[in-house]
Protein backbone atom coordinates (compact mmCIF):
# COMPACT_ATOMS: atom_id res chain seq x y z
CA UNK A 1 0.00 0.00 0.00
CA UNK A 2 1.33 3.26 -0.89
CA UNK A 3 1.69 5.93 2.11
CA UNK A 4 -0.07 8.91 0.79
CA UNK A 5 -3.18 6.27 0.20
CA UNK A 6 -2.16 5.35 4.27
CA UNK A 7 -1.94 9.24 5.03
CA UNK A 8 -5.75 9.62 3.53
CA UNK A 9 -7.51 7.00 5.19
CA UNK A 10 -5.42 7.38 8.43
CA UNK A 11 -8.16 9.70 9.56
CA UNK A 12 -11.02 7.50 9.02
CA UNK A 13 -9.12 4.36 10.76
CA UNK A 14 -8.45 6.84 13.72
CA UNK A 15 -12.44 7.39 13.97
CA UNK A 16 -13.18 3.81 12.87
CA UNK A 17 -15.11 4.79 10.01
CA UNK A 18 -13.26 2.09 7.77
CA UNK A 19 -13.59 -1.21 6.64
CA UNK A 20 -12.16 -4.12 8.62
CA UNK A 21 -10.43 -4.95 5.26
CA UNK A 22 -8.58 -1.22 4.91
CA UNK A 23 -7.90 -1.18 8.60
CA UNK A 24 -6.11 -4.71 8.51
CA UNK A 25 -4.30 -2.74 5.03
CA UNK A 26 -3.47 0.27 7.31
CA UNK A 27 -2.44 -1.83 10.19
CA UNK A 28 0.14 -4.32 8.26
CA UNK A 29 1.44 -1.23 6.34
CA UNK A 30 1.94 0.39 9.92
CA UNK A 31 4.28 -2.16 11.51
CA UNK A 32 6.86 -1.63 8.35
CA UNK A 33 6.68 1.84 7.86
CA UNK A 34 8.21 4.55 10.62
CA UNK A 35 7.30 7.54 8.58
CA UNK A 36 3.21 6.84 8.59
CA UNK A 37 3.16 5.41 12.49
CA UNK A 38 4.51 8.60 13.06
CA UNK A 39 1.80 10.65 11.91
CA UNK A 40 -0.96 8.87 13.13
CA UNK A 41 0.93 9.51 16.82
CA UNK A 42 0.55 13.26 15.69
CA UNK A 43 -2.70 12.82 14.73
CA UNK A 44 -3.60 11.09 18.32
CA UNK A 45 -1.46 13.72 20.00
CA UNK A 46 -3.59 16.51 17.79
CA UNK A 47 -7.33 15.11 18.63
CA UNK A 48 -6.40 14.99 22.32
CA UNK A 49 -5.26 18.73 22.68
CA UNK A 50 -8.55 19.81 20.59
CA UNK A 51 -10.79 17.86 23.10
CA UNK A 52 -8.69 19.12 26.20
CA UNK A 53 -8.67 22.56 24.90
CA UNK A 54 -12.96 23.11 24.01
CA UNK A 55 -13.71 21.08 26.96
CA UNK A 56 -11.58 22.91 29.53
CA UNK A 57 -12.79 26.75 28.97
CA UNK A 58 -16.45 25.69 28.89
CA UNK A 59 -16.37 24.53 31.82
CA UNK A 60 -14.52 27.40 33.26
CA UNK A 61 -16.67 29.90 31.56
CA UNK A 62 -19.89 28.72 33.04
CA UNK A 63 -18.78 29.78 36.26
CA UNK A 64 -17.47 32.43 35.28
CA UNK A 65 -20.84 33.62 33.27
CA UNK A 66 -22.55 32.82 36.40
CA UNK A 67 -20.76 35.35 38.61
CA UNK A 68 -20.76 37.94 35.71
CA UNK A 69 -24.54 37.36 35.75
CA UNK A 70 -24.58 37.96 39.59
CA UNK A 71 -22.47 41.18 39.06
CA UNK A 72 -24.53 42.69 37.00
CA UNK A 73 -27.96 42.08 39.21
CA UNK A 74 -26.66 43.21 42.21
CA UNK A 75 -25.15 46.37 40.53
CA UNK A 76 -29.10 46.38 39.28
CA UNK A 77 -30.51 46.03 42.72
CA UNK A 78 -28.17 48.51 44.72
CA UNK A 79 -28.58 51.13 41.89
CA UNK A 80 -32.30 50.91 41.95
CA UNK A 81 -32.68 50.74 46.06
CA UNK A 82 -29.90 53.59 46.37
CA UNK A 83 -33.34 55.84 44.02
CA UNK A 84 -35.72 54.62 46.24
CA UNK A 85 -33.72 55.64 49.36
CA UNK A 86 -33.50 59.01 47.92
CA UNK A 87 -36.94 59.45 46.41
CA UNK A 88 -38.42 58.40 50.06
CA UNK A 89 -35.78 60.65 51.24
CA UNK A 90 -36.83 63.73 49.55
CA UNK A 91 -40.07 63.03 50.09
CA UNK A 92 -39.65 63.50 53.92
CA UNK A 93 -37.41 66.57 53.76
CA UNK A 94 -38.48 69.55 54.98
CA UNK A 95 -39.63 71.24 51.69
CA UNK A 96 -41.17 68.78 50.13
CA UNK A 97 -40.55 67.42 46.70
CA UNK A 98 -39.58 71.05 45.57
CA UNK A 99 -36.34 70.35 47.23
CA UNK A 100 -33.68 68.78 44.85
CA UNK A 101 -31.34 67.90 47.46
CA UNK A 102 -31.56 64.00 47.47
CA UNK A 103 -31.88 64.14 43.77
CA UNK A 104 -28.65 65.82 43.85
CA UNK A 105 -26.79 63.83 46.05
CA UNK A 106 -28.12 60.44 45.22
CA UNK A 107 -30.99 60.00 42.62
CA UNK A 108 -29.74 61.82 39.69
CA UNK A 109 -26.12 59.88 40.11
CA UNK A 110 -27.82 56.10 41.21
CA UNK A 111 -29.96 56.55 37.94
CA UNK A 112 -27.20 57.29 35.80
CA UNK A 113 -25.66 54.51 37.17
CA UNK A 114 -27.92 52.51 36.63
CA UNK A 115 -28.28 53.49 33.13
CA UNK A 116 -25.04 52.71 32.16
CA UNK A 117 -25.54 49.52 33.03
CA UNK A 118 -27.18 48.97 29.73
CA UNK A 119 -23.84 49.45 27.85
CA UNK A 120 -22.92 46.07 29.54
CA UNK A 121 -24.90 44.50 27.61
CA UNK A 122 -22.76 45.23 24.43
CA UNK A 123 -20.19 43.76 26.12
CA UNK A 124 -19.09 41.03 23.20
CA UNK A 125 -19.09 44.13 20.57
CA UNK A 126 -16.01 45.54 22.79
CA UNK A 127 -12.82 45.17 21.21
CA UNK A 128 -11.28 44.45 24.64
CA UNK A 129 -12.07 44.86 28.84
CA UNK A 130 -9.63 48.15 29.22
CA UNK A 131 -11.90 49.34 26.11
CA UNK A 132 -15.08 48.31 27.42
CA UNK A 133 -14.70 49.52 30.81
CA UNK A 134 -14.02 52.59 30.41
CA UNK A 135 -16.62 53.40 27.99
CA UNK A 136 -18.83 52.27 30.79
CA UNK A 137 -17.25 54.54 33.24
CA UNK A 138 -17.67 57.41 30.58
CA UNK A 139 -21.42 56.45 29.97
CA UNK A 140 -22.23 56.47 33.73
CA UNK A 141 -20.29 60.03 33.58
CA UNK A 142 -22.33 61.45 30.73
CA UNK A 143 -25.87 60.55 32.00
CA UNK A 144 -24.76 61.73 35.62
CA UNK A 145 -24.09 65.32 33.40
CA UNK A 146 -27.47 65.06 31.85
CA UNK A 147 -28.94 64.29 35.17
CA UNK A 148 -27.25 67.24 36.70
CA UNK A 149 -28.65 69.17 34.03
CA UNK A 150 -31.98 68.25 34.31
CA UNK A 151 -31.93 68.43 37.74
CA UNK A 152 -31.25 71.99 37.28
CA UNK A 153 -33.55 72.48 35.27
CA UNK A 154 -36.12 70.88 36.83
CA UNK A 155 -35.79 72.73 40.24
CA UNK A 156 -34.87 75.60 39.35
CA UNK A 157 -31.54 75.88 41.69
CA UNK A 158 -28.39 73.85 42.98
CA UNK A 159 -30.52 72.42 46.67
CA UNK A 160 -30.52 74.66 49.17
CA UNK A 161 -26.88 75.49 48.49
CA UNK A 162 -23.74 74.02 46.64
CA UNK A 163 -23.41 71.22 49.35
CA UNK A 164 -25.85 68.97 47.71
CA UNK A 165 -24.53 69.04 44.24
CA UNK A 166 -21.35 68.85 45.83
CA UNK A 167 -21.77 65.86 47.40
CA UNK A 168 -23.78 64.64 44.50
CA UNK A 169 -20.67 65.26 42.59
CA UNK A 170 -18.71 63.46 44.88
CA UNK A 171 -21.13 59.92 45.16
CA UNK A 172 -21.14 60.27 40.89
CA UNK A 173 -17.61 60.14 40.51
CA UNK A 174 -17.10 56.81 43.19
CA UNK A 175 -20.24 55.31 41.35
CA UNK A 176 -17.80 55.76 38.13
CA UNK A 177 -15.23 54.45 39.41
CA UNK A 178 -17.28 51.51 40.97
CA UNK A 179 -18.66 51.19 37.15
CA UNK A 180 -14.97 51.21 36.07
CA UNK A 181 -13.86 48.68 38.08
CA UNK A 182 -17.10 46.19 38.41
CA UNK A 183 -17.02 46.59 34.19
CA UNK A 184 -13.36 45.40 34.18
CA UNK A 185 -14.56 42.71 36.45
CA UNK A 186 -17.45 41.50 34.51
CA UNK A 187 -16.09 41.80 31.05
CA UNK A 188 -12.98 39.27 32.42
CA UNK A 189 -15.89 37.06 33.91
CA UNK A 190 -17.68 36.96 30.07
CA UNK A 191 -13.94 35.73 29.01
CA UNK A 192 -12.97 39.30 26.98
CA UNK A 193 -9.38 39.51 26.91
ZN1 LIG B 1 3.87 4.62 4.93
Amino acid sequence: MDCNVVLDLLPLYLDDCCSAESAELIESHLKNCKSCSKALENMKGKDFCEEVSISVPEKISRIEQFKASLIQSVALFVSFALIILGVTFESVTPLGSSNGNWAYMLIVPATAFMVSLANWYFVRFYKNTKVFSWFSSLFNFMFSLCGFAWAVIHYGNFGENFLYPGIGAFVALVLCVASKILSSFYAKCMGKE
